[in-house]
């Protein structure tokens, strides 16, 4: 399977930077990489991401509600993305799980509203700093897995963010042996929740990916594909992390 490099703009965007996305686009089509790409977007940028993209390169929502639709002022659902012109949606995030209280059961439920609406879930995980420096990072990780990831989730159906939180938006970046030794410990982890099916579902790695640290990371074992906020926001800085996910699927 091709990497997958994936934008998150969070809380970022109005229609000028829109250009941003005809950059990434067409850079897309003219280097032709050996990866996939998605931009996820703010929901009021869906629609028109969708139509700029043009199919070039996918476009996902940042967050979704369990339901369908009703009653739940400001909420958007599966479908909305779907209806808006996404293909995939992020569940999960840590910003979500801190700003909003979100725990694993409404991931779960997130996850499974994705699949319902033909989206790919982009389901995040991740220990905290002090779980890390505790020792519990990877049982942490483990009971992000058992209790958020649908059990019927395949590998078209689902990828994995791997982010440490430690890592998000601090310019930290873990080694690539600790990326790998995670990534590892989260393969055992899918394949014990999801059977043989966990063994092909990609794990993206997120944190403080940019263009210096971007083949590095991706070069690690089991990384296949990577997370990127900030370096998102610059065209320049992601085009150069699709060259890098270029670069290695060709070192593989
Ligand atoms: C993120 O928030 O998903 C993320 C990976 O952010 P950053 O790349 O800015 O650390």
């Amino acid at each position: 399977m091709l990497p997958l490099i994936v934008g998150n703009w969070k809380m970022n965007g109005l229609s000028a930077e829109l250009g941003g996305i005809e950059a990434v686009s067409n850079s897309v089509v003219a280097s032709r990489p050996l990866a996939e790409v998605v931009i996820c977007l703010p929901a009021t940028l869906i629609d028109r991401g969708a139509r700029v993209a043009a199919g070039r390169i996918g476009i996902g929502g940042e967050n979704c509600h369990p339901e369908i639709a009703g009653r739940f002022t400001g909420d958007v659902s599966a479908e909305m993305l779907k209806d808006a012109g996404a293909t995939s949606v992020i569940v999960g995030h840590s910003e979500r799980r801190r700003n909003h209280g979100e725990t694993d059961a409404d991931v779960l439920a997130k996850a499974k509203a994705a699949r319902r609406a033909e989206l790919v879930a982009i389901i995040c995980i991740g220990e905290t700093k002090s779980q890390r420096d505790g020792g519990t990072a990877r049982s942490v990780r483990g009971e992000q897995i058992v209790r958020g990831v649908p059990e019927d989730a395949t590998s078209s159906s689902i990828v994995i963010g791997y982010e440490p939180l430690w890592a998000i938006g601090t310019g930290v970046t873990p080694l690539a042996e600790e990326i790998a030794a995670a990534h590892g410990d989260i393969r055992q982890q899918l394949a014990s929740h999801l059977g043989p099916e966990g063994r092909k579902v990609r794990i993206l790695y997120g944190g403080s990916v940019k263009p210096a640290n971007a083949l590095d990371v991706l070069v690690a074992d089991d990384v296949g594909g990577a997370l990127v906020g900030g370096a998102s926001l610059r065209p320049g800085d992601f085009e150069a992390i699709i060259q890098a996910a270029t670069a290695a699927s060709r070192s593989r």
